[in-house]
């Protein structure tokens, strides 16, 4: 297919502007990778203010369709209102398409700036569950009708766990929901992933020293379809530890060492705050992570500071089901310097490399990503990386975006 239909969404405050110069660039590695054979048809679709303003919807029905319709598409941040019963849109697109994987690669590149002493060889890519959690949205406001309703029929029907609550009448509740075909769709996710693209390790990341039947669930569903499904691809922590038990930490050891050099990856797992700890301290260890919704969002984040911070991480939301995928910026609308001309376009542009990862088109994402890593590395750069970058040249949204087009283009020559 040499021309593709890709929808995009702008998104509110800086989204424009670096929607603007994240399609300049794309266009630009699409043209010169493929000597003008390929190229992106743009098909603006609405949503947040944008979308209300156009048609008084803040997630019109036909932008969800349209996504469906050509499977890949890429959006800029939306806001989201705090309380007040606004639902985020970021959440919504995501069920309403069920794009089950967010997937965020951190990787560090030279002159990114970084609190790490030695950020070389960071390179890892995170797979969270992005359907359920906490984040299914079941939440009782303490004192509401509904919270009411539910503490009754909680202390009619489960009288010895209701006792367990502190204060009940005025305590928020929030429901977890972690089930096994979300969570071993996910690890199924990571660990195709992991295997297209010849990755060693598969880390499960979960809480389940506390929350035995939802996070510790995670865990053993991982490995039980890893186990019953992949065991030609992979060798877990969870069978080491039974030929452990049963015939020594040595015969363990040697069942590891085999299937290792054999080539399969090395599927474990890791409780959550020891993960924070270990990404802090010695992060090149690992390689792909698969964890449920909550710890994603906050293992993602706390990654993404190690190699230049969230303004340049990229993430997408996928289905790999059925093909569709929303690609993203990671940060938010940044309302204080919209239209200002000086927002970092970094996270949304390697997004866009991601995406023509995804589509097949490769060469197109090599230019991009060697683009940006270019200006970096001549420290031609917006105002966010210039405070942290010495000597930088702090250049503006669209001179930046020039920059890395004079960078594909000669890059391409
Ligand atoms: P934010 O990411 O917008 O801003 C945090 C800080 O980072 C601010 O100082 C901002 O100026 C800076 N910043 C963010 N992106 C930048 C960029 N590209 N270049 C330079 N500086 C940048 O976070 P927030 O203020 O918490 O959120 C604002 C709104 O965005 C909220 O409504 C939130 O819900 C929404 N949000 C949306 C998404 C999304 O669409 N995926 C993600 C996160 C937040």
């Amino acid at each position: 297919m040499n021309n593709r239909i890709i929808p995009f969404i702008a998104g509110d405050g800086i989204g424009q502007e670096i929607m603007d110069a994240t399609r300049e660039v794309v266009d630009t590695a699409v043209e010169n990778s493929s000597n003008g054979k390929k190229k992106v048809d743009w098909l603006e679709m609405f949503a947040g203010e944008k979308g209300y303003r156009k048609k008084g919807n803040y997630l019109p029905e036909e932008t969800i369709a349209a996504i469906k319709k050509y499977k890949v598409a890429i959006k800029g941040p939306l806001t989201t209102p705090i309380g007040g019963g606004f639902r985020s849109l970021n959440v919504t697109l995501r069920q309403a398409l069920d794009l089950y994987v967010c997937q965020r690669p951190v990787f560090w590149f030279e002159g990114l700036p970084s609190p790490h002493h030695s950020p070389e060889g960071i390179d890892v890519v995170i797979f969270r569950e992005n359907t359920e959690d906490l984040y299914a949205g079941i939440e009782y406001e303490a004192g509401s009708p509904a919270h009411l309703q539910f503490m009754k029929a909680f202390q009619s029907n489960l009288k010895e766990d209701f006792k367990k609550l502190p204060s009940a009448p005025d305590c928020g509740i929030g429901i977890k929901p972690i089930s096994k075909a979300n969570s071993q769709r996910l690890v199924q996710a990571a660990l195709h992933w992991a295997i297209g693209h010849n990755r060693k390790r598969v880390t499960l990341v979960h809480k389940g020293n506390i929350m035995k039947f939802t996070e510790g669930a995670f865990m053993q569903w991982g490995y039980e379809l890893v186990e019953t499904r992949f065991s030609e691809y992979a060798f877990t922590r969870h069978t080491f530890n039974e030929i452990a038990a049963a015939e020594g930490n040595d015969v363990a050891e040697e069942a590891r060492k085999k299937n290792l050099d054999a080539g399969k990856i090395w599927v474990d797992d890791v409780i959550a705050d020891v993960v924070f700890e270990q990404i802090i301290t010695y992060p090149q260890q690992f390689d792909v992570i698969a964890t449920t919704n909550l710890n994603g969002d906050y293992i993602s984040d706390a990654a993404a500071a190690l190699a230049g911070g969230v303004g340049i991480s990229p993430g997408a939301n996928i289905n790999y089901r059925n093909g569709t995928a929303l690609f993203e910026a990671n940060h938010g609308s940044a309302q204080q310097i919209a239209g200002l001309n000086k927002a970092n376009p970094s996270s949304l542009i390697l997004s866009a490399a991601m995406m023509l990862e995804f589509m097949g088109w490769e060469e197109a994402a090599f230019l991009v990503r060697s683009g940006l890593k270019a200006a970096i590395k001549k420290k031609q750069v917006t105002f966010d990386l210039a405070a942290q970058i010495p000597a930088a040249t702090v250049l503006t949204t669209q001179a930046f975006a020039n920059q890395i087009i004079e960078e594909i283009q000669s890059e391409a020559k």
